[in-house]
């Protein structure tokens, strides 16, 4: 693993920094490295990033199995996003789609073939022919190892262009002097030693945050890093209340069963073993887009049709893939086949799976222009540019279609290079403040002030428990007012804790700790957003407010958080709005 430090100083200059070696990450490497000096600063080895456990595959409209086309591919977009989605954006995603694909073809990523060695793809909830007229094949994939072949590729082809890359490096702050960017703050896993990148661009890429939640699909670094930092720097931050919860979670478990396995024909059942979607979605049935799915699980759950999970309630259903035949287990879902074997001792080509929604993806998060400039609408912070799961440009609205997370990787982690290749010749950096590491340093005084604190692990699965039972799949007033409530109490709690591990050295301790409040703050944002927001569309659903409400409500939430410098505790947030783009498709209701 390539990875250098400067055996100078504590402060590094290039052009550009990345922040995450994630797909989006990678990608912006790659594409700024054709013309600057790039390093990536990531908190994992990069091909240990969560884009790795991507399985179900990236959609482009390649028409290779039966005709599809890159405007069917948008509309759906905006559809499955109800409404909320950006339409240029959406064209954008869907028509560079197909080139980025055939780039990463090009670049040697190993996708499964068709009988005449085109690029496979395969159905994918919410992907349809002609605007709705049934399911349509347009899911590239690798077996079910997608993002991992993603990843793969991407790194080899930043270490053929020398991008340089410090792993490992945890980043905690932005420096700013005004809208213009400094520079960041990172502290180094290895030595506990603060790093200071002083660059003219820098490109957050840090991934999503679904460990606010207490049953997740997102790996353990999916913190929220990126958008909790601007955040505090004074950056309001995008549509925060809408939150995916995924379907087909293995049982209290939350691992992902990708909706590949719906693609391939598996079908979901209810304790009775009836297929449950017929009710809901009759025309797409299981490939129903997965907030509608999410839904129709907790609704059989609550109307006593569920399955009997360990607690003695109705709290899960079936996925069955017994149907599909061995063969297919084996080729197309053959990581799954294996986890069911390993986590639940069921072989899914014999047994029905055990699952319930687990919290996925974030559409919101740091508001980007279509070339990942962050901005709030109106201006830019020049050389603050976001890209992946972390930004929000927005493609996916107020709920993304499976398949389309790993094409906005692709489309706009390279589309942020090429913004950052051409912005770096044009300016200079900016010089560092005398009081860079500022903030920083106050967080840290205080984790370290000699005082004894509780641990913080209480404080975590308070958050998640909160958000989980509060800000999940439905919504409603009381519910989300508990949890601003108790999210504010665990914020003072935070104040009460301190670093219990005094060494420098893999400090897992105070990177958890710094970890912790980021994800305080996005919760506190997501909780205030959902609150704030009185109707239902997409992902986030309200048992008080149960239609979507174009009139008040088809407008971009953008939340800042008041007071952002200490004292953590009780912060007030404010919301503005933003329009939506719907230059292309009028708002329609969202029926399959
Ligand atoms: C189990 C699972 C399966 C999925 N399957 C699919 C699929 O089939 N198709 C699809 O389209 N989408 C899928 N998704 C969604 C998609 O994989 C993610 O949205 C996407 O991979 C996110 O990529 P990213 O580059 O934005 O971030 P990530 O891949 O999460 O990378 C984040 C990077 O940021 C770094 N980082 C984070 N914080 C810091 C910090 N403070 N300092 C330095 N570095 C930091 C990390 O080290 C990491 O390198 C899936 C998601 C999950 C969880």
């Amino acid at each position: 693993m390539k990875s250098r430090h400067d055996p100078v100083g504590m402060t590094h200059e290039y052009d550009a920094v990345i922040v995450g070696g994630g797909g989006a990450g990678l990608y912006a490497a790659l594409e700024a490295s054709r013309g600057a000096r790039v390093a990536v600063v990531s908190k994992l080895y990069p091909s240990r990033s969560h884009t790795g456990a991507a399985q179900g595959g990236i959609g482009a409209a390649l028409g290779n199995v039966e005709e599809d086309s890159p405007e069917w591919h948008a509309f759906d977009t905006v559809k499955g996003g109800d409404y909320l989605v950006d339409q240029q954006a959406a064209m954008i995603l869907a028509e560079e789609a197909v080139r980025s694909v055939y780039e990463l073809e090009n670049m040697g990523l190993p996708f499964s073939r068709t009988a005449e060695g085109k690029i496979a793809q395969r159905r994918f909830g919410g992907h349809t022919r002609q605007h709705g007229e049934g399911p349509v094949h347009r899911s590239c994939y690798s077996a079910d190892r997608t993002g991992h072949m993603i990843l793969q590729t991407l790194y080899q082809q930043c270490i053929k262009n020398d991008v340089v890359f410090y792993d490992e490096f945890q980043t905690v702050d932005v420096i700013l002097e005004g809208r213009r960017l400094a520079g960041i703050v990172t502290v180094e896993l290895r030595t506990g030693a603060v790093h200071i990148f002083r660059s003219k661009a820098v490109l957050f890429a840090t991934g999503g945050f679904g460990r606010l939640f207490k049953v997740t699909s997102n790996a353990l670094a999916c913190t929220g890093d990126g958008p909790a930092i601007l955040a505090r720097a004074g950056i309001p931050l995008m549509d925060m209340e809408f939150f995916q919860f995924h379907p087909t979670g293995i049982y209290r478990m939350g691992i992902l069963i990708t909706e590949g396995v719906r693609g391939e024909g598996g079908i979901m059942r209810n304790g009775a073993g009836e297929r449950f979607m017929e009710r809901y979605a009759p025309t797409l049935l299981d490939l129903a887009p997965r907030d509608m799915c999410s839904r129709a699980i907790m609704t059989e759950i609550a109307a006593g049709r569920g399955v009997r999970g360990d607690g003695k309630v109705d709290d899960y259903v079936w996925l069955d893939a017994t149907h599909l035949g061995r063969e297919v287990v084996e080729t197309k879902i053959p990581d799954i086949a294996d986890f069911c074997r390993t986590y639940l001792d069921v072989d899914p080509a014999e047994k029905p799976m055990p699952v319930q929604p687990t919290a996925h993806y974030a559409m919101g998060g740091i508001p980007t222009d279509t070339w990942g400039q962050v901005t709030d609408g109106g201006v830019v912070w020049e050389g603050v540019y976001a890209a992946g799961e972390c930004a929000c440009v927005s493609v996916h609205g107020a709920n993304r279609l499976g398949t389309n997370s790993l094409v906005d990787l692709i489309v706009f982690g390279r589309r942020g290079g090429q913004h950052i290749r051409d912005y770096v010749k044009q300016t200079d950096r900016v010089d560092l403040p005398k009081d860079a590491c500022a903030r920083y340093q106050r967080q840290y005084a205080q984790l370290t002030d000699g005082k004894r604190g509780p641990h913080a692990g209480p404080v975590y699965e308070a958050m998640q428990d909160t958000m989980m039972a509060n800000v999940g799949v439905y919504r409603n007033a009381a519910g989300m007012e508990k949890a601003l409530r108790d999210v504010q109490d665990l914020r003072e709690a935070y104040l009460e804790l301190r670093l219990t591990d005094s060494s420098p050295t893999f400090n897992s301790d105070l990177l958890g700790l710094l970890e912790l409040r980021n994800m305080l703050d996005l919760s506190l944002l997501m909780a205030a957003s959902a609150l704030n927001r009185t109707e239902s569309r997409g992902a986030h659903s309200r048992e008080d407010f149960p239609e979507r409400d174009d009139t008040e409500w088809l407008k971009h939430t953008l939340v800042t958080l008041e007071n952002s410098e200490e004292p953590f505790g009780r912060q007030p947030v404010r919301m503005h709005y933003r329009p939506v783009d719907i230059s292309i498709w009028k708002p329609k209701p969202r029926t399959y």
